[in-house]
């Protein structure tokens, strides 16, 4: 019998063997091919497509839904979420605020960069945002706070929310519950590749919005990438995948917990431990199943699937500098750094969505209540990209200023660049004697 846990013995390999550093890649063309005639008729027939869309794809049985979420749907909510459950959605918003708040930059900045040139940045909200909340798998209130928090520190004037209706036409009731603790009161009940249309040209009831941010199934993905002409679809965001990084210093059942976070998401997720302890190792594996027996037996499908198949499972490495040179070349979405000192060994990953610190601070924490954002850069995309932050929703807009002692000396080598580049009617332009303002200072 096949052992249920994959094991990766690496310790005589030189080298990274680049099967190790692949993720599920679903071929997006077949959901392409799916989603262009939904596109089209949503763009034909707007909110009429969205409500046959809602029959076919979330079995809607409400003929006429209101498409967007009501005043009433929001008391309701309020009434059906527990309110232990209200509290940790608030508890939740309030530590992801304040980080974001941290996070926001100044609103312009100026520097003289030689006496008498000015020039700075005015930072600017983007003016529309539908944040995207999936619902085919589950209901995720946690998403609505790390896509439309940082969207209101921002100041975007208009946030929306997008997301699947259940069969009963009406929104999960956690998701308006974040909605309105946040402060967003527009809520549309359309998901899939026909929210994405919606907020992409508008419709009777659904505002055309200028970018769409969060996480969403293939269709979702392949809807923001046939329509990215007239929607930013912002930082691509893939199925989860985790690294759990450790030495010999860790209890090997804190590691085998936290293992379990990302693998239980769906089959195609990715979770590694990765080690440089054979005593770390050999116990991960042979708990683990012992822990799937303890699991939600659909939750432990997921995870065996992960954890015993080709994107997932235990690597044990020569030293811990052969576990780190791996962590950063696979550069995860998660990463918990369980180590005797963390805090030092943080200074050596340079790729990874983000560093969890320590024993204390597990996926699950960050994914919800910690402060910073849980939509993170996918498929080895922490190579380059950053989470999603304030920044996604706001964009710079450069200015400056030349005073008149400071003209001549800029226009004879910009001159000099624009005959270079043979542009003559750049060259014509500072060549010729024009009035020089006074500078008012208010
Ligand atoms: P979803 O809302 O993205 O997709 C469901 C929608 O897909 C349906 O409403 C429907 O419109 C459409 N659809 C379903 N079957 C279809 C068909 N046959 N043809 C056309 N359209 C169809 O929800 P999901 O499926 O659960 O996917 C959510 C994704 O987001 C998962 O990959 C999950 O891992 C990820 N996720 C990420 C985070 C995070 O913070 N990073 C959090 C939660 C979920």
């Amino acid at each position: 019998m096949p052992h249920p846990v994959t094991f990766h013995d690496l310790t005589d390999v030189e080298g990274i063997p680049p099967a190790l550093l692949r993720r599920t890649e679903s071929d997006l063309s077949v959901f392409i091919e799916r989603v262009k005639p939904i596109i089209d008729k949503v763009r034909t027939e707007g909110d009429a497509a969205l409500r046959h869309f809602a029959q076919a794809f979330d079995n809607v049985s409400v003929p006429d839904m209101a498409i967007r979420a009501t005043e009433e749907e929001f008391d309701d909510a309020f009434r059906a979420v527990d309110p232990e459950v209200v509290r940790s959605i608030e508890y939740g918003i309030a530590n992801i605020r304040r980080f974001h708040e941290a996070q926001k930059p100044e609103d312009s900045w100026m520097v003289e960069v030689r006496p008498g040139l000015w020039a700075g940045d005015r930072c600017l909200p983007i003016e529309s945002v539908a944040c995207y909340v999936p619902r085919g798998k589950g209901a995720f209130p946690s998403v609505v706070n790390m896509t439309a928090i940082p969207g209101k520190v921002a100041g975007v004037p208009r946030l929306v929310i997008i997301t699947p209706p259940a069969p009963d036409g009406r929104v999960d009731p956690g998701t308006l519950v974040a909605a309105r603790l946040i402060g967003v009161d527009e809520v549309y009940k359309c998901g899939g590749a026909q929210g994405v249309a919606a907020v992409a040209y508008g419709t009777e009831t659904v505002p055309a919005c200028a970018k769409i941010v969060g996480p969403g199934s293939p269709y979702v993905v392949a809807a923001k990438r046939l329509l990215s002409d007239i929607l930013d679809p912002g930082t691509p965001a893939g199925p989860s995948e985790a690294i759990i990084l450790t030495d010999d210093s860790v209890d090997p059942e804190i590691a085998v917990l936290d293992l379990l976070i990302e693998s239980e998401h769906g089959p195609d997720s990715s979770a590694w431990l990765v080690t440089s302890s054979r005593r770390v190792a050999e116990a991960a594996i042979e708990a683990l199943p012992r822990h799937w027996a303890q699991m939600d037996d659909r939750r432990a499908d997921f995870s065996r699937a992960v954890l015993g198949g080709a994107h997932g499972g235990v690597i044990l490495t020569r030293d811990f500098d052969a576990a780190v040179a791996f962590t950063n070349a696979y550069a995860p979405e998660h990463l918990e750094l369980l180590t005797s000192d963390p805090m030092a060994d943080l200074g050596r990953i340079r790729n990874a969505g983000e560093v969890l610190l320590g024993t204390a601070s597990p996926v699950t924490l960050c994914n919800y209540v910690l402060g910073p954002n849980a939509v993170l850069p996918t498929n080895r995309s922490a190579r380059t990209h950053s989470p999603l932050s304030v920044h996604d929703y706001m964009k710079r807009m450069s200015f400056a200023r030349v005073a008149p002692e400071a003209y001549p000396e800029a226009a004879a080598h910009a001159e000099r660049f624009a005959r270079y580049e043979g542009f003559t009617a750049h060259a014509r332009a500072v060549s010729s004697a024009r009035p020089m303002p006074t500078l008012v200072r208010r």
